[in-house]
């Protein structure tokens, strides 16, 4: 990976499609290690709450820049791919990057990454994928910058951005002593964890918090015999609230509150683009303890993901979404 990225000179930083804290985190972590130097592409608009993160400004948005997005792919010579495990994960730019032979760096935490990259760093035990960034440039001595004081405050901003998002606040995912070893040298680093928790989780609208409340008093359904919950938004209710992304982001963990809910399904209506007859239902899923979701995720709704937390998507309304969910959960619940 060193040498690689030594004799580059166009990298080009891909992270997924609905960028969370972890992607954000460990594209620009990189980006800022590397100088600032790489192009960090990401499918589509990510949350405005993670706007003020050192570096966010310099990201291209391929939905709203294509045209520069495919030049600078084109012209790539080494792609970075972080918190992914499938180019079908960065949509049509998937495609694009397969269709440049240059070399590819794979850093993830997804289970079972298809065989697209020349270098892979995939741990699923891992809590982030910001957890595997921080270990490739600092870890040990055969890490990349083998230096121990060189962790730039930028850099560990955006790692511990990752590392808390990905861990709901240290809530899941979060049990191995080493995670904390690494929290105490970015906290040496100068990180302002507090800050960050209040710039990620406390900056909300009227309208999101409003919608928060919609959802769960009048649009919560419990099936009480496989303890799950359903909540589905359609594309008015949205509006109503003034829908903005990233505005559900965690919703769909909030009926897992309940003691006997260990399943929670939450689909979201996206309106047809134009010049596309269907609607997009974007579904996301999450369960607790030994209850895995993805199998039902990837077989039913074209997704998958991690054992507690999938997602996927049909297109249609919500009405078929909530039909093939209702004909299925008994099938890949327990
Ligand atoms: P979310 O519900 O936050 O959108 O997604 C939860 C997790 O499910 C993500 O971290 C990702 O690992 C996985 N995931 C979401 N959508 C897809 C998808 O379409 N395909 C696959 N393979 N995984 C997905
Ligand atoms: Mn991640």
């Amino acid at each position: 990976m060193k040498e690689l990225l030594q004799h580059a000179q166009h990298i080009v930083i891909f992270t997924h499609m609905a960028p969370d804290g972890d992607a954000m985190g460990s594209a620009l972590a990189l980006y800022h290690w590397l100088g600032g130097k790489p192009e960090v592409i990401v499918p589509n608009a990510f949350p405005a709450f993670f706007n003020w993160m050192p570096g966010a400004d310099r990201i291209h948005v391929y939905e709203k820049e294509k045209a520069a997005c495919d030049a600078l792919i084109a012209a790539a010579d080494l792609f970075i791919c972080t918190d992914f495990n499938d180019p079908k994960r960065i949509g049509p730019m998937g495609d694009k990057m397969l269709a440049n032979p240059c070399p590819k760096i794979l850093i993830d935490h997804h289970l079972n990454p298809t065989d697209f990259a020349d270098e892979v760093h995939s741990h699923p035990e891992a809590s982030s994928s910001c957890e595997i960034v921080y270990k490739l440039l600092f870890g040990d001595k055969s890490s990349i910058s083998n230096q121990q004081s060189s962790i730039s405050n930028k850099v560990a901003t955006c790692l511990y951005t990752g590392l808390m998002t990905d861990t709901g606040n240290f809530s899941f995912n979060s049990t191995r002593a080493e995670l904390y070893d690494i929290i105490a040298e970015l906290l040496r680093a100068g990180v302002q964890k507090d800050a960050i928790y209040d710039a990620v989780f406390n900056q909300y609208s009227e309208h999101r918090v409003r919608l928060t409340g919609y959802a769960l008093y009048r649009k919560m359904r419990i099936y009480p015999e496989h303890h799950l919950a359903l909540i589905t938004l359609s594309a008015d209710e949205l509006d109503q609230y003034h829908y903005q992304v990233g505005d559900t982001e965690g919703l769909v963990n909030m009926p897992l509150q309940i003691s006997d809910v260990y399943y929670s399904v939450f689909m979201r209506e996206e309106r047809a683009k134009p010049g596309t007859p269907k609607s997009r239902i974007r579904i996301s899923f999450r369960s607790q303890g030994d209850r895995p979701v993805n199998i039902w995720a990837s077989e039913v709704f074209h997704g998958g993901g991690h054992a507690n937390a999938s997602g996927g998507e049909i297109f249609g309304t919500i009405g078929q979404a909530v039909r093939l969910f209702e004909q299925t959960y008994k099938t890949y619940l327990k």
